[in-house]
């Protein structure tokens, strides 16, 4: 199961999983993805319990924390205000989780695929933050001093054009 850490507040849950001795692989950098696409960690089957239980607590410490579980048959489920069984039983089919900790997470749909964005607020501004469904590629975009929103239409908009270059996607809007 694929671990998705969105925002770097995220990785918090990172050392809660050390803490727990539950054992993460950093995914391998990928052929052809430059940007921070080491955002994603892989669990093994047998460590799926216990880390589930490190989840739920993470979850609760704060309302910004979120977690979205994408099951083998592409359904999307929030784990929030779930037990520890319920989610447990939702990540045992899952493909991948995506946990974050950011003010906004929003859900696009493009070409059957669901793109994930939301944004950060840095020292030197606002970055739009999207991620590619299917490698995880991230792309971040500077607001430029135009807003959240601006800042994270501009880094769909590199996602779209990523899945369809990188991956064939085809949108209806292409049509
Ligand atoms: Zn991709």
């Amino acid at each position: 199961m694929i671990v998705t850490l969105v925002g770097k507040s995220s990785k918090t849950l990172l050392k809660d999983f050390d803490a727990a001795g539950i054992e993460y692989e950093t995914r391998p950098p990928q052929p052809g993805v430059i940007m921070n696409s080491g955002d994603a960690v892989k669990i093994a089957e047998v460590a799926i319990s216990a880390a589930t239980a490190v989840i739920v607590a993470w979850l609760k410490y704060a309302p910004t924390r979120k977690a979205m579980i994408t099951t083998k048959d592409g359904t999307i489920w929030q784990a929030e205000g779930r037990s520890v069984a319920e989610v447990e039983q939702l990540l045992i089919g899952a493909k991948t989780i995506m946990v974050s900790d950011t003010k906004k997470l929003d859900l696009t749909s493009f070409g059957g695929f669901t793109i994930a964005t939301s944004s950060d607020t840095e020292q030197d501004g606002i970055y739009g933050i999207a991620y590619c469904p299917i490698c995880k590629q991230r792309e971040e975009s500077h607001d430029q001093g135009h807003g959240e929103q601006y800042a994270v239409n501009i880094s769909l908009g590199k996602v779209r054009t990523h899945m369809r270059l990188v991956h064939k996607v085809k949108d209806e809007a292409d049509a």
